[in-house]
């Protein structure tokens, strides 16, 4: 087959190259027909030995989500384990094939059906959750006993690219450092929740990248470029050599910009900025400071509550919490609350259907109605505030009520806790993201209420400007730095700080380096990132004056189109970094 290259968005840069693992679920095509009286021992001991097999699949996923997520995930398969070996189902499934004269296939599929449906009926909402584990039970038994193989990502053997349609939290946590060199899906945009964990992981990947699937076969060889968002399938000895000059190229400024993780970040007329890694779970403390973070401006405390059959309890949350608080010894820690709905659903919580789940019922909303899963998340993290420096903040915020609601159940916390006599910080800091526009125009009163302001960008681009953040269809008008977006941000920026109110940005747009001089001459002082951006945006930060960011702001704010905005931006950096 000769060389191809497709295109998709570089989410983590890096270059990498070896084999393609195709990351994607068979189709099963169960046996309808009758058997032979005589066929019934050959089935039943296929429906052992496939059990058998199940079994071993599932213990080896246990054991992975142990080492790499933690042992309330792993407990999960635990469960699984149970119904697979259950002697109830055993006996079902022997009974059609004895008595019904079924291929064993058919019998595990018709049992499975039943447990299925027998859990949707349920009355208490958990138990219907379970449903769709017994989905995924029984199509694990019945693709081995048709001796169809499942991938999983878990039994990678070399070093390979991952290639998937798309990749939830759980995958990704799944994924081996050592295996998985990179990968690629063929959904998503550059601020997708896919993207945002590659970089959080620190692997190389491309998102976006239509039709991938079809493209490319397993145990191919390819070059991830995700420095360009390329793939290369089948590469030549011309192409190879091109990338490994580009890897090496790669190499080289990643160790030049390492060399930056002790220096402050300050302007060369003595400014300070403060940059923070946004974090997903709490094993991401540690990249986080080793890229020279000095906080964490964003913690989004939703990964606790996804891949999991029942929500965290408080002391579940508490330790989470506690432990990236401590491990930043007096570094702000920014921990937002509860942010799903939209894209992000939980097993265990059923989600009314939504025409337009992005505009429905997600974050603080959900909060506000569900008074008492808030106020658990509110007290575990008033209490890992005992550990060190921590902050709360709200998402999806549109007006003073909510704000207003909100500091009210988290003072209702406080108290109980002063009463419990459990220790936290009573001077904690609370603020708003600002995601929305309605929020960015209601800065002079959301001011008042709280000590800082954080800018989601990712959320904040799409709602400004009504383009879906993770359709890569439209993803050309996906532009954070549309000036729509960046004149909202300077104007709800002047009015925070009028007030005293600090400001950040733990969007996406906080760690681009185009971005780094008109954000410093907004007037924001915190800047959140995927940690691997950290070095770069602080040697722009090194290069420069306040006098010359606030020149450059301006400047921006007179431009009407986002491309001749980083068109500037571009020069601006490219000014600064090498004079
Ligand atoms: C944002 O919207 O910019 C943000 C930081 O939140 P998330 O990406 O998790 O929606
Ligand atoms: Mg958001």
């Amino acid at each position: 087959m000769s060389m191809q290259v497709i295109k998709g968005i570089s989410a983590c840069p890096g270059v990498v190259s070896g084999k393609a693992f195709i990351f994607a679920q068979p189709e099963i095509v169960i046996n309808e027909e009758n058997i032979e009286t005589s066929d019934v021992e050959r089935e039943i001991q296929l429906f052992i030995d496939g059990r058998a097999q199940a079994k071993l699949q599932l213990e080896k996923i246990q054991a992975i989500t142990l080492k790499n997520i933690g042992p309330n995930e792993a407990a999960i398969f635990e469960g699984h384990l149970e119904i697979l070996l259950d002697e109830g189902v055993e006996d079902e499934i022997r009974t059609l094939i004895k008595d019904e004269l079924m291929y064993a296939d058919k019998a595990a599929y018709l049992v499975g059906e039943q447990y299925r449906e027998m859990f949707a009926t349920m009355e208490d909402a958990y138990m219907r959750e379970r449903s769709a584990d017994m989905k995924d039970i029984f199509r694990r038994l019945l693709a081995n006993i048709l001796g169809i193989h499942i991938p999983q990502l878990s039994e990678i053997e070399e070093p390979s690219v991952v290639i998937a349609f798309d990749l939830t939290p759980s995958d990704t946590a799944q994924m081996d450092k050592q295996k998985v060199l990179g990968f690629v899906t063929a959904e998503g945009g550059a601020t997708s929740h896919v993207a945002i964990m590659s970089r959080t992981l620190v692997i190389p990947a491309i998102v976006g990248a239509k039709g991938v699937l079809n493209l490319v076969q397993d145990g191919q060889e390819i070059i991830l470029d995700a420095i360009a968002g390329d793939i290369i399938v089948d590469p030549d000895k011309e192409q190879e050599k091109i990338y490994k000059a580009k890897l090496e190229a790669h190499q080289k400024e990643v160790a030049r910009l390492a060399s930056l993780k002790e220096l402050p970040a300050v302007t060369k007329d003595g400014v300070h900025m403060d940059l923070c890694a946004n974090v997903g779970t709490d094993i991401d403390a540690k990249p986080a400071l080793d890229q020279g973070a000095k906080g964490v401006g964003l913690y989004r405390s939703e990964f606790l509550y996804m891949d999991r059959s029942n929500w965290p309890s408080e002391e579940e949350q508490t330790i989470a919490y506690s432990n990236v608080v401590r491990a930043f010894d007096g570094d702000l820690v920014i921990i937002r609350t509860l942010d799903i709905g939209g894209d992000k659903s939980l097993d265990y919580f059923a989600f009314p259907h939504e025409e337009n789940p992005f505009l429905g019922w997600r974050a603080l909303r959900v909060c506000l109605d569900k008074v008492d899963i808030f106020k658990t998340q509110l007290r575990s993290i008033l209490r890992s505030s005992a550990s060190g420096k921590a902050g709360i903040m709200y998402p999806m915020v549109i007006s003073v009520e909510e704000v207003i609601k909100a500091n009210e159940i988290l003072e209702e916390c406080k108290k109980e806790l002063t009463a419990e006599g459990i220790a936290f910080d009573p001077n904690i800091q609370k603020g708003v993201m600002i995601e929305t526009p309605a929020a960015a125009m209601m800065a002079n009163e959301l001011a008042d209420i709280v000590d800082f302001f954080s800018y989601g960008t990712n959320d904040l681009t799409q709602y400004t400007l009504a383009v879906d953040r993770g359709n890569s269809h439209i993803e050309k008008l996906y532009d954070s730095f549309h000036p729509a977006v960046l004149r909202l941000m300077a104007q709800a920026t002047a009015a925070a700080n009028a007030k005293g109110v600090w400001v950040g940005v733990c969007g996406e747009l906080g760690g681009n380096h185009l971005a780094t001089l008109f954000l410093m001459g907004i007037g924001i002082k915190e800047l959140s990132m995927s940690a691997i951006s950290i070095p770069k945006v602080k040697e722009i930060v090194r290069a420069t004056t306040m006098t010359e960011a606030k020149e450059i702001a301006q400047k921006v704010l007179t431009i009407g189109s986002g491309a001749e905005i980083k068109k500037f931006l571009t020069e601006s950096v490219e000014k600064v970094l090498n004079r």
